[in-house]
């Protein structure tokens, strides 16, 4: 029988498990779900915009055409609310449902807004989507100023393209500063330092109070500190690291604790079920537990890893070296992160 392999996330490792599912099982039927409007484009290019004349379809990794000539269903602006495991099925919210033989989970992440600033949330800023940066690239004047929160890696990689350009950022920094880095007290110093040494300024131990808009023909936000600080900005975002994006499989029966929980395999604990990338928490022998590992080659190799053992292989997830965050011989901070083909 034609198997349908049924993956839902159209990002890095959805895109690299499709390519191999087709290459490994040319017969089969390949759907890739994303509540996307786009086909897979890279987010992280997405500071491009503040120094090119683009638009999306310069983020797009792969032509049209290529979706047609592998047979890769890619099926848009379509919200996964739930899986049923027994049934094999997964419900979409506009009420359509679809059945698959293997089912991949690679969902991602999303931005993570500590609880005590979800009140403030329409006055934030993301950077997650494409049209979320285009936003922020045309509110933003001419070196104008953007107050980060949080500040990690996807930030920090915004920040130091904005000051290129001449923009104005300021870092209220917290512990996922520098996140997925793990970063001890004397390197964040240094870290926070080259920073500044940058031109970012930096603010650490300010506790938020309120967010409020700015008065008209003033600047667009108002930030006040419980210490009586106050700072005026005209773009406010979150960097405070990504959470898995899987609540739709809260009663599939498939065991989760932050992210899915898989093998080294990546196969989950249903054996239709598989899931990588930024949504997977893959168990560590050496470790003793399960953990995250994020990065365009991490999450790319998952999804290989994946898709050749849903179609028979038995290859294992080894675990990667932690990414260090470095000061090179400029006083620039470099991130492995940024680095990807
Ligand atoms: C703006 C941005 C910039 C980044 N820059 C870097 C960087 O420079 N370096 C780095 O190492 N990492 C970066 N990351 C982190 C990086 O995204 C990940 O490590 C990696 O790209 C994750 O790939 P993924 O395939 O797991 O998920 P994603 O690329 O997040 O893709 C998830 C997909 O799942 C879909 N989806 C989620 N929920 C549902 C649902 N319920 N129904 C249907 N579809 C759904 C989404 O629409 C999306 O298509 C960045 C992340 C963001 C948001």
């Amino acid at each position: 029988m034609t198997e349908h392999y049924v993956i839902i996330g159209n990002g890095v490792a959805g895109n690299e498990a499709a390519c191999h599912l087709r290459q490994r099982d040319p017969e089969s039927r390949i759907t890739i779900i994303t509540a996307g409007r786009l086909l897979f484009y890279s987010r992280y290019e997405l500071p491009r915009l503040f120094h090119e004349d683009c638009d999306w379809r310069d983020f797009l990794v792969n032509p049209v055409e290529y979706y047609v000539e592998n047979r890769i269903n890619v099926r848009r602006n379509s919200f996964v609310t739930h899986v049923d495991a027994q049934r094999k099925s997964i419900n979409l919210a506009h009420k359509e449902s679809i059945s698959y033989s293997q089912l991949l989970v690679a969902s991602g992440g999303a931005t993570n807004l500590p609880a005590e600033l979800s009140d403030f949330a329409p006055l934030l800023n993301r950077f997650n989507l494409y049209t979320a940066a285009c936003q922020v690239r045309d509110i933003l004047p001419k070196k104008g100023k953007v107050v980060m929160l949080g500040g990690d890696v996807l930030g920090l990689d915004l920040a130091r393209n904005l000051i290129n350009e001449g923009y104005q950022v300021i870092l209220v920094a917290t512990e996922q500063t520098f996140w997925p880095h793990r970063v001890d007290p004397d390197e964040r110093k240094l870290l926070l330092g080259a920073l500044t040494d940058m031109g970012v300024e930096v603010i650490e131990n300010a506790k938020i109070e309120t967010i409020q808009e700015g008065a008209p023909g003033m600047s667009a936000r108002h930030i006040l500190f419980d210490d009586g600080c106050e700072i005026f900005a005209d773009v406010v975002m979150p960097f405070f690291g990504l959470l898995p994006a899987a609540d739709f499989m809260m009663g599939s029966g498939v065991d989760f604790e932050r992210g899915l929980l898989v093998g080294t395999n990546l196969r989950t604990t249903d054996p239709s079920i598989w899931a990588a990338g930024d949504v997977c928490q893959i168990w560590s022998p050496e470790e003793n537990q399960y953990r995250f590992y994020y990065g365009w080659q991490n999450v790319k190799k998952m999804g290989e890893i994946a898709a050749r053992n849903m179609t028979g292989d038995d290859i294992h997830w080894e675990t990667a070296t932690d990414h260090k965050m470095y000061i090179d011989e400029n006083r620039q901070i470099v991130s492995p992160y940024w680095e990807h083909d």
